[in-house]
């Protein structure tokens, strides 16, 4: 058995629930060394009142954590220098559609194949010229930054990861079509922050659970195109409560916070997750 660098990587959007605390628990478990990176790249929705609360809360958990911990809206320069790269290599083009331009152009062509995350992109505006690109950032409009999946995969090639719990894995990032890696309201994505920062935190082994599996896909080729080190993966199934429904955010009552105030102990906070 090789030693493991983990991380766990919530993002401040809220209070961490009982499934964070059974993520965060699993992540400090498999590593030798457990990182914390604090995902707050949603300016519009991270308040740093959940941020102290992350700390306060697995502090109570009994975690302890390798620092610094990193904070991803501290590192928009790296993202942009990983983005300029991949322009450079000709694999983005910016998208200037709405969520409303999307859908009328998939009622135009009337078939709309999903993937993983919902409704592919339709690809409208992958065949702008340079001129039109340039006529639509002059008007003001904005746009994302979107990957050209066919040439991103024909570049890097066929690519697989392991999953420890599901064993080799061909990556297929294919199933996502052309994903958004720098968003309109903020210059990156979870996709390529998660995977830019996972390498220079040098993790060896991402946990996280199961509704991110596919993600993997993506992260791979990423990994592929910009050269960066290939971890091992580990998605872990999640805790459902008594309703049968997985934890969210808007579950109040579940969140850690609540339970601890209700007078909780940890050691019963902890049977709960078994
Ligand atoms: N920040 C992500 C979340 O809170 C998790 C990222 C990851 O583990 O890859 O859902």
């Amino acid at each position: 058995m090789h030693k493991h660098v983990t991380r766990f990587a919530p993002s401040p959007t809220g209070y961490l629930h009982l499934g964070h605390a059974y993520s965060a628990l699993f992540c400090a478990e498999k590593g030798d060394r457990f990182l914390l990176r604090i995902e707050d790249i949603d300016q519009g929705r991270c308040r740093p009142e959940y941020i102290a609360a992350i700390y306060e809360d697995l502090a109570w958990l009994g975690l302890n954590w390798d620092i610094p911990v990193r904070c991803q809206s501290q590192h928009m320069d790296e993202y942009a220098k990983a983005l300029h790269q991949l322009a450079e290599m000709g694999l983005l083009y910016p998208c200037f559609c709405t969520r409303k331009d999307i859908q009328a152009e998939i009622e135009r062509a009337g078939h709309a194949p999903h993937g993983p995350d919902g409704i592919l992109y339709p690809g409208t505006c992958r065949t702008l010229s340079r001129a039109q690109q340039e006529d639509l950032k002059a008007s003001g409009k904005s746009f994302a930054l979107r990957l050209d999946m066919t040439k991103a995969i024909k570049m890097a090639g066929p690519l697989s990861w392991l999953d420890h719990d599901k064993g080799m894995q061909k990556a297929t990032p294919e199933i996502f079509g052309d994903v958004v890696l720098a968003r309109k309201d903020t210059p990156t994505s979870y996709h390529l922050s998660v995977t830019l920062d996972d390498n220079l935190q040098g993790i060896t082994l991402v946990t996280r659970g199961e509704d991110l599996f596919h993600a993997s896909h993506i992260h791979r080729l990423l990994q592929a195109l910009l050269e960066l080190d290939v971890p091992e993966y580990h998605h872990h199934g999640l805790l459902v409560g008594e309703d049968g429904k997985r934890f969210a955010k808007r579950d109040k009552s579940l969140t850690i916070r609540s339970l601890r105030e209700k007078g909780l102990s940890v050691d019963e906070l902890l049977n709960r997750l078994k």
